[in-house]
């Protein structure tokens, strides 16, 4: 059982590798890093090194060439279905990649009365910037209707009450949740929403932890953060569609971007791919339910989120590798302290969640590839022996 649950690839994190005893459990804030990134990007920086889109010389031509090469990678790790109709847009993460879409594109589709749905109990990265767009159109005398995505039970969409209308011209969607790691069943939210609502996913606690299909989830824009993926922090990318309005170009970017990101996102694909996409996912999955049925049996703790509800009518496919917990009685910081104290590295407190979400504080433990068992049983161990 063990051996199906760790990939045993923890060999290649030199930052794990220097530290025996530390158990690493907050992926979902940023992903540790494969050697094969930091050599990608070390090789880059120390022999190719050079501004992209601007030079008559080979480094610069071999760094434009990287990065649209990088953009036709994305196109496949994302198996899109028209690469020649797409595009990708470098980006910093996945904050910058939403008001990408919420400030540059959505305004141009936007006409007064037209309606939004939006998630307000998901990341605030993926409330605020749809709050500001309508704002600023407001203020320009556009007056855009921002709708709520319902959800029923805790944290289960409601796709079955989506407030779709003849107005309806973007949805916003999340495509697992930070805090409570539901996995949203995509398909039901597109088949809610009629084939011609564009659909914008945050993809950033989904993207390279499990196998994302633009041709089977059929949205327009996915937006994501490479630092969660094994890449670099400051890169990441809006890929669309472009069926509907303004369209992205096949590899774009603002100003100078983060060449050594592309290069290590890459990479990170590069990495993700040889491991297995299907493989990666299988194991998080059953390392945060090796977690959920050992906290089930320990009465100081409630596990938030909706691990329990999901039934065949469920909008939540299932809990990917996110655990999010409270003690009764002893605090979220308190808790993060004492577990780092044995080497157990977790979230504590808020967790930057949107206005309609749990507001209070809580524990998350996020697994990736490098965990195990023995991991999970480690932190079992030490909450036990706070149980009473
Ligand atoms: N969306 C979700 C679901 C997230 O979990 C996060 C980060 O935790 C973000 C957006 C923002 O990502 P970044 O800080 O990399 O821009």
């Amino acid at each position: 059982m063990t051996a199906a649950l760790d990939l045993d690839v923890r060999s290649q994190f030199p930052q794990l590798v220097d530290s025996p005893g530390v158990a690493y459990l907050d992926s979902a804030a940023t992903a540790q890093k494969p050697q094969a990134v930091l050599d990608a990007v070390m090789t880059y920086l120390t022999s190719e090194n050079a501004n992209v889109a601007r030079g008559t010389y080979p480094w610069a031509n071999r760094t434009t060439t990287r990065i649209g090469q990088a953009g036709d990678q994305l196109r496949r790790f994302l198996d899109d279905p028209s690469p020649e109709t797409s595009g990708v847009h470098f980006v910093s993460g996945t904050s910058e990649g939403l008001r990408t879409v919420a400030l540059d594109w959505l305004p141009t589709v936007l006409r007064d009365g037209d309606e939004i749905i939006v998630p307000f109990a998901d990341h605030s990265a993926n409330l605020v910037p749809w709050l500001d767009a309508a704002e600023l159109l407001r203020r320009q005398g556009t007056h855009v209707v921002v709708r709520p995505m319902p959800y029923d039970s805790a944290q289960d969409y409601d796709v079955a009450r989506l407030p779709v209308g003849p107005r309806t011209r973007l949805i916003a969607a999340t495509h697992v949740h930070h805090v409570y790691g539901n996995d949203m069943n995509v398909h039901r939210l597109r088949a809610a929403a009629g084939p011609d609502i564009p659909i914008c996913l945050d993809a950033a606690q989904s993207f390279g932890h499990l196998p994302l299909s633009v041709r089977d989830l059929d949205v327009d824009f996915v937006v994501f953060s490479g630092h969660k993926a094994m890449a670099l922090p400051g890169i990441g990318a809006v890929w669309a569609r472009n069926r509907r309005g303004p369209t992205f170009a096949p590899a774009g970017w603002s100003g100078t971007p983060n060449t050594a990101g592309i290069v290590s996102l890459a990479a990170a694909m590069d990495w993700l791919s040889s491991v297995g996409l299907s493989r990666i996912s299988s194991s998080i999955v059953a390392l945060g339910a090796r977690l959920t049925a050992g906290l089930a049996t320990l009465r100081s703790y409630e596990v938030l989120g909706c691990q329990d509800s999901l039934t065949a009518e469920s909008t939540v496919q299932r809990r990917h590798g996110i655990v999010t917990f409270r003690h009764r009685e002893i605090g979220s910081n308190d808790l993060g302290f004492i577990l780092a104290a044995e080497g157990l590295l977790v979230r504590a407190d808020g967790h930057c969640q949107g206005t309609d979400g749990e507001k209070t504080s809580s524990v998350r433990v996020s697994l990736h590839v490098y965990n195990t068992a023995e991991e999970v049983d480690r932190l079992l161990a030490t909450l036990s022996a706070l149980d009473s």
